[in-house]
């Protein structure tokens, strides 16, 4: 994101809503984007009413009021001027919008936000199967994002214990070899809001996939959320529950209820 120095009156209103906390006032009294760490998220233009003010004028109100010992506050959901201009994105910063922008597709996989559809399609799409277990590794949040680099440790670290990484999926689509995990080169300095890093695994495989993140949280710089999900037993046991608990963790469960409106596109083994 830009701010139009020309247009910009300084009153603060996008710094409380960038996801990211990187809008600050510059020297001159006008805010500035720390294009380092802004993840392209768009939610500062969004969020704020543009009322289209022209900057003298906003300017002339706040001297004439200065006079009276009165102050000019804009409305706290509007940036008065118009000041924020979203940049055109070339590649690979564009990556950042693509990651980070609910309101944009991902090319490779057609779905907004994250561009996953994660373990909620099963029902039709029969990627898990039984014996099959699910993991999300999700990286980043608001507040503090993630890099791609930090996300390829991430997903170096977790091929070498026999994951295989969903194929629909937008990090692995950034792999140039999905073997080693390895993601391609010209992406990585670029930063997120949060990416999902997808992979099924056998459940005998569960405790050597957890031991994997337990040790590679500490080499990156954000936060690591994990969810884990397999299909439920014919008598609605959750069949991976028991193998989480010997490995050390407690789950905290989550259900999806589908409404059957989906076919099936497999058939079960
Ligand atoms: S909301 Fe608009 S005018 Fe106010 S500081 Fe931000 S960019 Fe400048
Ligand atoms: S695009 Fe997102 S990260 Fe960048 S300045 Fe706006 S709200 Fe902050």
């Amino acid at each position: 994101m830009e701010i139009d120095k020309e247009k910009c009156v300084g009153c603060g209103n996008c710094h409380a809503v960038c996801t990211m906390g990187v809008i600050y006032l510059d020297e001159d009294g006008k805010s500035v984007v720390n294009q380092e760490e802004c993840v392209e998220c768009r939610t500062c233009y969004r969020v704020l009413r543009n009322e289209g003010y022209r900057p003298w004028f906003v300017r002339a109100v706040r001297k004439i009021l200065g006079v009276f010992r009165l102050g000019y506050l804009a409305e706290p959901d509007v940036c008065p001027t118009g000041a924020l201009t979203p940049p055109p994105l070339q590649w690979p910063r564009s990556i950042r919008a693509t990651f980070s922008d609910p309101s944009t597709v991902h090319e490779g996989t057609g779905v907004h936000g994250r561009g996953t559809d994660e373990i909620k399609s099963n029902e039709v799409t029969g990627r898990l199967r039984e014996g099959d277990v699910g993991f999300v590794v999700e990286l980043g949040r608001p507040g503090i994002g993630a890099r791609f680099r930090d996300i390829q440790k991430v997903s170096m670290a977790l091929a070498q214990a026999q994951v295989q990484f969903e194929p629909e999926n937008p990090v692995t689509q950034l792999m140039t070899d999905t073997k080693t995990g390895r993601i391609r080169e010209d992406v990585l300095d670029e930063k997120v809001l949060s990416a999902i890093i997808e992979l099924k695994t056998r459940m005998e495989n569960i405790g050597q996939v957890l031991r994997v993140l337990e040790e590679v949280q500490h080499q990156v710089d954000t936060v690591i959320s994990v969810g884990i999900a397999s299909k439920c037993a014919a008598d609605g046991s959750v069949v991976h529950e028991s193998l989480v608990r010997q490995a050390g963790y407690k789950l905290s469960p989550n259900g999806k209820t589908n409404l059957g409106l989906g076919r099936p596109l497999f058939q079960e083994r």
